[in-house]
């Protein structure tokens, strides 16, 4: 494609609500465009190239693990997530509306409900299972402060997928198998990231993981073993429990539980007291949906101690309707891995995917029951898979950039490469561009020709911010016989013989 022809507004300009390299780069290479500020964009012909090259590996990937994409219906009438259960749950977070008719409908942050009622409804026999159906499509999340571009839009481009089983061994196959799957999808779109363990609620061991593109901008504190394999999200991790005496010092600390209905419950928590509360593990362990920390409490409903203190602090210390004991503290760095007595370490990851075992949470209330060997009627078995696709951009930027701009990787870059023509004037030059261009595009090679009547300078600053990997550069010394490469990732450049210049660009890129 030809620069001069290409809708590509690059700008100086950082947008003011800017922090992130990502968002910063997305918007002044033109690949995005914010609309009204909103935490919505607009995809320009680059960002989309990126997005659909991104979709395909996803895609691909997916296809070859025997996944069937399908694409569910935009807007989802609210019923369903009344069926569930989950209309009243999720909060302002869900965009609600009606249509003419005085129907209530909302915008799906998530699909389980729109894929069950797909499967309740045309799969009626054990003989159809398992089943894996996927979408790729457009997801919308009210936030109530939608930041850092792409990475927390409110609406978003994901790739969910759900999985239906007779029964939970199977679904704990295909669990295993898109772990697999997302794990070469990661590697082949060149991202650094760890596989993490992630709090799965009431279901609880490794019913959960997460999938975090490191960078040190991530939302997301977590727990790598220095020696073993072994990463977890902050909110699931646990560390060799530690060894207190009787007279460690202990703390108190006082909590509102929120619950379903509105129901309130004082809390306490006890833990050593140099140790912190994990706020999602006591939340879990009090069975909360939501914890504020409270001041003046009168009647405390349940008391949990840290497992920690199980040995020198009896229960019997404390008066409640309920006394028990869980992991609720906060692992720290340097604690002792359980798998192999390792160092633990802090890192800050993007979540990127995740993949859950569902078992029959939805199932079971929304009726997607199957017939089994005997004809009785069960409901099915289910996992569910997600990746943010439009997110996934902002992660490969935010580990792949310097100062200058963008450094795509290879299967995510809008084009292999480049080829900039220093001087519009100069014929030899705009020859010499035109054949490498064509050549190029002949072998198949997906290539932007840089021809717009711009002086060097300006191009070669696009081309940096852009982040295409390869340029090719054709200047002054074209009178010798010479042009030049240039790598973005480190901005190495190498003089090449003109006559060679095609056949070291197809090495560099095949
Ligand atoms: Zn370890």
């Amino acid at each position: 494609m030809r620069f001069s022809k290409l809708l590509i507004p690059t700008t100086k300009e950082t947008p003011n609500d800017a922090t992130l390299a990502s968002h910063i780069y997305l918007i002044r290479g033109g690949f995005i465009q914010s609309v009204g500020g909103s935490g919505l964009y607009n995809f320009l012909p680059l960002g989309k190239k990126v997005l659909d090259k991104v979709r395909a590996v996803v895609k691909e990937e997916l296809d070859k693990s025997g996944c069937q994409e399908v694409s569910l219906s935009f807007v989802t009438p609210a019923a369903l997530w009344q069926e569930s259960g989950r209309l009243e749950k999720y909060g302002k977070e869900l965009l609600r509306f009606k249509d003419r008719k005085n129907n209530d409908f909302i915008l799906g942050p998530t699909h389980e409900e729109m894929m069950v009622n797909l499967v309740r409804q045309s799969v009626k026999s054990y003989k159809q299972l398992p089943l894996n159906v996927y979408q790729i499509n457009l997801k919308f999340r009210d936030e109530i402060r939608p930041r850092f571009g792409l990475m927390r839009g409110r609406e978003f481009l994901m790739k969910d997928a759900y999985s239906f089983h007779t029964n939970t061994e199977d679904m704990q196959r295909e669990f295993a198998l898109m772990e697999e799957t997302y794990k070469r999808i990661f590697t082949r779109l060149g991202l650094d990231f760890r596989v993490v363990e992630a709090d799965s609620g009431a279901i609880g061991g490794s019913g959960s993981k997460e999938f975090m593109v490191l960078a040190d901008s991530g939302e997301d504190t977590i727990v790598v073993c220095e020696n073993c394999e072994y990463g977890a999200n902050i909110e699931a991790a646990i560390a060799k429990p530690k060894h207190y005496d009787a007279s460690t010092e202990v703390k108190v600390m006082h909590f509102k539980a929120f619950y379903d209905e509105g129901e309130t419950k004082y809390v306490n928590f006890v833990l050593p007291k140099d140790i912190q509360l994990q706020e999602t593990k006591a939340c879990n362990a009090v069975g909360a949906n939501d914890l504020i920390e409270a001041e003046n409490v009168d009647t405390v409903a349940i008391v949990v101690i840290d497992e920690a203190l199980k040995v020198n602090v009896p229960a019997s210390n404390y008066k409640a309707e309920e006394v028990h004991y869980a992991d609720i503290s906060s692992v720290c760095e340097g604690d002792t891995c359980v798998h192999c007595d390792g160092i633990l370490r802090y890192t800050k990851g993007i979540e990127a995917g995740h993949i859950f075992q569902l078992g029959t949470q939805y199932s079971k209330p929304l009726g997607c029951n199957f017939l089994d060997e005997n004809g009785k009627s069960v409901p099915m078995v289910m996992g569910t898979y997600g990746i943010g696709v439009s997110r996934l951009l902002a992660g490969i930027i935010e580990q792949n950039h310097d100062d200058k701009g963008c450094i795509w990787t290879k299967e995510s870059a809008p084009f292999d490469v480049q080829v900039i023509v220093s001087n519009i004037k100069d014929e030899a030059q705009v020859a010499l561009g035109e054949k490498v261009y064509q050549a190029l595009k002949e072998k198949n090679i997906d290539v932007l020709l840089d021809d717009r009547k711009e002086r060097f300078g300006p191009k070669i600053k696009d081309f940096e911010l852009l982040g295409i990997p390869y340029a090719v550069v054709i200047g002054k010394k074209l009178s010798d016989g010479m042009v030049e490469i240039i790598t973005r990732a480190g901005l190495e450049k190498e003089e090449i013989v003109a006559e060679n210049v095609v056949e070291s660009i197809i090495q560099k890129v095949l």
